[in-house]
């Protein structure tokens, strides 16, 4: 079995304990990988705090900083396929996703490359006339970042990026479920130059975690994850005072009116839940659809959800694959099953498939008229999609707003007044309108409630890594009187 190993302070190790890595198209052990005890972290994190004080990084030009960036990016841009098979191989995210996700990586460090030296601070028109006052924007310091199974390589560059772009130092902690893509790109990362402890890159599961984001020298948390961990972190980070940007789960609406172009709406909807097996964070799970094409629309979505290619996710041809470990399937077989006993009614779908791996079908309730259904409350965090209807545009408003979650939203309609109205009315971090999905590393991307703070992408994601110093300069040469002589 393959034996990876972790990178601390510009160094790859042996771990001195290891844990199984399952290929989830089989669900068999296939690689080990390196389980960081809490003696690693403060490693780790100590030798992010020495080059955030004093290797070349902390008096390196952010023009520099932006070199090493593009560096990295071109590395990865190189490397993409074989960072999309190591994904696919220890996830089991499908190699289409992969191969075009990964691809699309580099382009967030580009962006962050050209943002580094574009991280301005201010000069104040100050209210006193022998005074000169700016603000200097500096690095916020060691930055732990955690990240979810799902999309590693992508959900850690919105960290990375930004963070080294402001000039940080980062310790990631790679999830327990899928880390190879994460410690093959450390490699990278050594290769593009960057000073030792810039990037430390570990592996291990709520532990390590827990030591990393209750390390007292770290000075900010990035996290992607769901609500009940960014709970413990958050109490984690507490002693320390230490500032945090989570990004969390959700539960969005996709809404879609009667005057909808159905066909583009139920291509988006197919894609909108049931890419990345639904384990996505955007997933647009809750489908508010108008009464009167409901059932116009149901026929279509599930006649293009049944034709849905299930296989193997190294296949080209694969359209949806495993989920990645069993707990989740076990999670979305149980939530179905409750959903169903509430009244709700199974389209399609409903129970894991009969083959080795932890595989569940594209999954379809009808929950109009179960008050208060399970699945439009509960992330599954699985292909599964959840139906209710509604008639007048404030009843969607209501259904699309009736979440704790806040992260996304698509909406559907070809009545620009409305889609306006809409806009404004749906709290959530994304509003899609007749489309859904698209990101870019130039759009800031985060939620509301229970779907986090913070933003990643965007200027935003940088800024969250900077603090601001007031600096006062007294310009005038009279001396300073002594305060306390009367006059
Ligand atoms: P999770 O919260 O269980 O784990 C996420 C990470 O946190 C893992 O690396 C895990 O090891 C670590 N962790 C666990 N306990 C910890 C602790 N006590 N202290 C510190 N770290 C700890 O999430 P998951 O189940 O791996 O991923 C699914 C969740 O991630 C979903 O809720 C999903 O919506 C969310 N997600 C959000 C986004 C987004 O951008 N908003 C993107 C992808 C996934």
């Amino acid at each position: 079995m393959q034996i990876f190993q972790q990178y601390i302070g510009g160094q790859f190790e042996d771990a001195t304990e290891h844990f199984d890595s399952l290929d989830p198209a089989t669900g068999t052990a296939w690689a080990k990988m390196p389980a960081a005890t809490p003696q690693d972290v403060d490693r780790a994190v100590t030798a992010a705090e020495q080059a955030f004080f004093s290797s070349e990084w902390a008096t390196m030009t952010a023009t520099a900083r932006g070199k090493l960036l593009l560096r990295l990016a071109d590395l990865i841009a190189e490397a993409a396929p074989r960072l999309a098979e190591l994904e696919t191989r220890d996830t089991g995210k499908i190699i289409r996703e992969t191969s075009a996700q990964i691809a699309y990586v580099a382009e967030y460090y580009r962006y962050y490359a050209g943002l580094a030296d574009k991280i301005e601070g201010a000069h104040l028109p100050i209210d006193k006339p022998d005074m000169e006052v700016w603000l200097r924007r500096e690095p916020i310091g060691v930055v732990a970042a955690i990240v979810p199974w799902n999309s590693q390589l992508f959900l850690s560059a919105v960290k990375i990026g930004p963070a080294l772009a402001a000039g940080c130092t980062v310790v990631l902690k790679a999830s327990e479920a899928g880390p190879a893509p994460m410690l093959e790109f450390a490699r990278l990362f050594d290769q593009a130059g960057f000073p030792a402890g810039v990037l430390n890159v570990l592996t291990g599961g709520a532990d390590t975690g827990a030591a990393l984001t209750s390390h007292p020298k770290v000075a900010h948390v990035a996290f992607t994850g769901g609500p009940d961990t960014a709970r413990h972190i958050v109490r984690n980070t507490a002693d320390n005072l230490a500032s945090s940007s989570l990004e969390l789960g959700g539960k969005s609406p996709f809404i879609v009116f009667d005057d909808a172009d159905l066909e583009s709406a139920v291509n988006a909807q197919i894609s909108g839940v049931f890419a990345a097996t639904g384990q996505s964070c955007v997933s647009g799970s809750r489908l508010v659809v108008h009464a009167a094409i409901k059932d116009a629309f149901l026929e279509r979505l599930t006649e293009k959800a049944e034709k849905i290619a299930i296989g193997a996710p190294d296949d080209m041809a694969t359209e949806v694959g495993p989920l990645c470990t069993r707990a989740q399937q076990d999670r979305a077989e149980q939530l179905v099953a409750q959903t169903v006993a509430e009244g709700a009614r199974l389209i399609t779908g409903g129970t894991p498939l009969e083959r080795d791996g932890f595989f569940f079908p594209p999954t379809i309730l009808d929950c109009d008229g179960v008050d208060q259904a399970t699945s439009l409350r509960e992330e599954f965090f699985g292909p599964v999609l959840s139906v209710v209807s509604f008639e007048t545009e404030a009843e969607a408003i209501a259904i699309a707003n009736d979440t704790a979650f806040g992260l996304a939203s698509g909406l559907f309609t070809r009545d620009l007044t409305r889609a306006h109205r809409m806009i404004r009315a749906i709290r959530a971090g994304i509003v899609w309108v007749n489309t859904y999905r698209a990101v870019s590393p130039i759009a800031p991307f985060g939620g509301h409630g229970l779907s986090g703070h913070g933003r990643e992408g965007g200027i935003e994601a940088a800024l969250d890594y900077t603090k601001v110093k007031s600096v006062w300069l007294r310009t005038s040469d009279a001396p300073i009187p002594d305060p306390f002589v009367m006059r």
